[in-house]
């Protein structure tokens, strides 16, 4: 893999050239690793994935048509624990989204600390082109395809981007159904973000939400601002699991939500956009056009809005040297994983506009499929006040710790946080040694 700094990404023409999901992610790395003087050794097994496992499959259709699938489950690094990390549906998966993905999921739960390594998974398709019964069948059946590479103690899945508790029911029913049947009420714990009903976390649902609400608030505090949450302004794009988790919760702090984004259009209220309204409007009506509390506005003019925080929680790529000047906020925290392309990060750095990073922010879906994953292998079901408390506690403790590493010209936030990452899995290494 080959060294890149952020403004190597410029075609001649002065227009950015996107690296890969995965170069970016690996550049991030690399500046984390030279910035540490991580041993070179565990820079190599860390710089790629363990495993690579690529699947296709038929399904019927309920027009009995056949049709093929193409899937992925990349495996990052296991050295702290089972590889855990989201299943997602989108017609932009691919190995190398798949790959990156897994990478920041090694960082995500080396950072909060627990003991899993990083994983990811997904199928490369549009699942609002399938009907609900397809949709099951195309999950049983990929489910299936990965029936000997996950499980409780190897792999396990959860949601991400187009995929919820419903999905997550079908893969660990499908994969009990495939174990011994001695063994099949001990398995459930195979896939994290299950409905409550049976055996998923009370939280797991506003896990990301929680962590984003974290994450801003103790930044806040350690960064001397003045301002609290009460009475700030903040503009979302994506109001899906984790955006609208975040828009809810940051509003019943009372920060007010001005403009909102997502794959059906923008919506912009100076006066302010209800979260709980529009997240029911949105589940019902499957995006936000046409909610009858704000105006609809450009995609380019949502980035215009002035507020003092801005949560990218769509996709990657989303704030680029397209659209990067024209953002005036004070704060931005990444809901959504590797939102900003590495130009942009850098410009913003020079802006003078603090990014609080994915590896961080969004890491209460990992914290909280932990504690699922706990529960379940101890027949236990928390309290909702259990699981805020404990996540509560990770995300602003580490928090402290990350911020400690940042060096103003040298080290900044994001780097901070792959070091505390690094920093863990190399004294796992360390005392672990390499095999044989
Ligand atoms: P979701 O499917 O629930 O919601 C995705 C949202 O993005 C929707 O509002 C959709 O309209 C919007 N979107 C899609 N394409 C868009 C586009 N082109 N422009 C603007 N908006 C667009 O997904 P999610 O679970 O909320 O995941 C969002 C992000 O958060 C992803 O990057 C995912 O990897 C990350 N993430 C999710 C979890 C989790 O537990 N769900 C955990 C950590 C990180």
């Amino acid at each position: 893999m080959s060294q890149t700094r952020p403004m190597d990404h410029f075609a001649g023409s002065g227009q950015e050239v996107l690296p890969s999901f995965f170069e970016a992610v690996h550049a991030q790395f690399s500046r984390a690793a030279d910035s540490m003087g991580l041993d070179a050794g565990i820079r190599a097994i860390l710089g790629e994935p363990a495993n690579e496992i690529v699947v296709h499959f038929p399904v019927v259709l309920d027009s009995g048509a056949l049709r093929m699938f193409a899937g992925y489950r990349v495996q990052h690094n296991n050295v702290l624990g089972p590889f855990k990390g989201g299943i997602r549906y989108h017609p932009s998966v691919s190995l190398d989204e798949v790959k990156a993905l897994a990478a920041l999921m090694t960082w995500k739960c080396a950072i909060v600390n627990i003991p899993f390594g990083g994983a990811k998974g997904g199928l490369s398709m549009d699942p609002a082109e399938f009907t609900l019964s397809e949709l099951q069948r195309i999950t049983r059946r990929f489910t299936y395809s990965l029936q000997n590479f996950i499980g409780p103690e190897r792999d396990i899945p959860a949601p991400d981007l187009n995929t919820n508790a419903q999905i997550m029911s079908w893969m660990m029913d499908t994969y009990m159904i495939g174990c011994d049947v001695e063994n099949r009420g001990a398995m459930k714990h195979v896939v994290t973000g299950k409905p409550v009903e049976i055996g998923g976390s009370h939280g797991r649902d506003i896990a990301v939400g929680l962590s984003v609400l974290y994450s801003v608030d103790e930044y806040l505090k350690l960064s001397g601002s003045k301002r609290s949450l009460n009475g700030m302004t903040m503009a979302i794009q994506g109001f899906g699991n984790v955006g609208s988790a975040s828009g809810v919760l940051l509003g019943e702090k009372g920060v007010k939500l001005l403009a909102v984004s997502d794959h059906t259009g923008s919506i912009h209220n100076p006066k302010g956009i209800p979260p709980v309204e529009l997240r029911d409007y949105v589940r019902s009506h499957g995006g936000l056009s046409g909610f009858p509390g704000a105006d609809a506005v450009s995609n380019e003019d949502f980035w215009k809005v002035k507020t003092d925080l801005l949560i990218p929680a769509a996709l990657e790529s989303q704030i680029t040297m397209a659209n990067v000047d024209s953002i005036d906020t004070q704060l931005i925290v990444e809901g959504a994983n590797n939102p900003i392309s590495p130009a942009a990060d850098a410009r913003l750095l020079d802006r003078g506009i603090p990014v609080i990073p994915d590896i961080l922010a969004n890491a209460g879906g990992v914290n909280v499929s932990y504690f699922e994953w706990v529960q379940n292998k101890n027949s236990q079901t928390w309290r909702l006040e259990k699981v805020m408390e404990e996540l509560e506690f990770s995300i602003r403790s580490n928090l402290r710790l990350i911020y400690r590493k940042v060096r103003p010209g040298s080290v900044d936030f994001r780097t901070a946080a792959y070091i505390l990452a690094l920093e863990r899995i190399a004294s796992i290494y360390k005392l672990r040694g390499i095999f044989p």
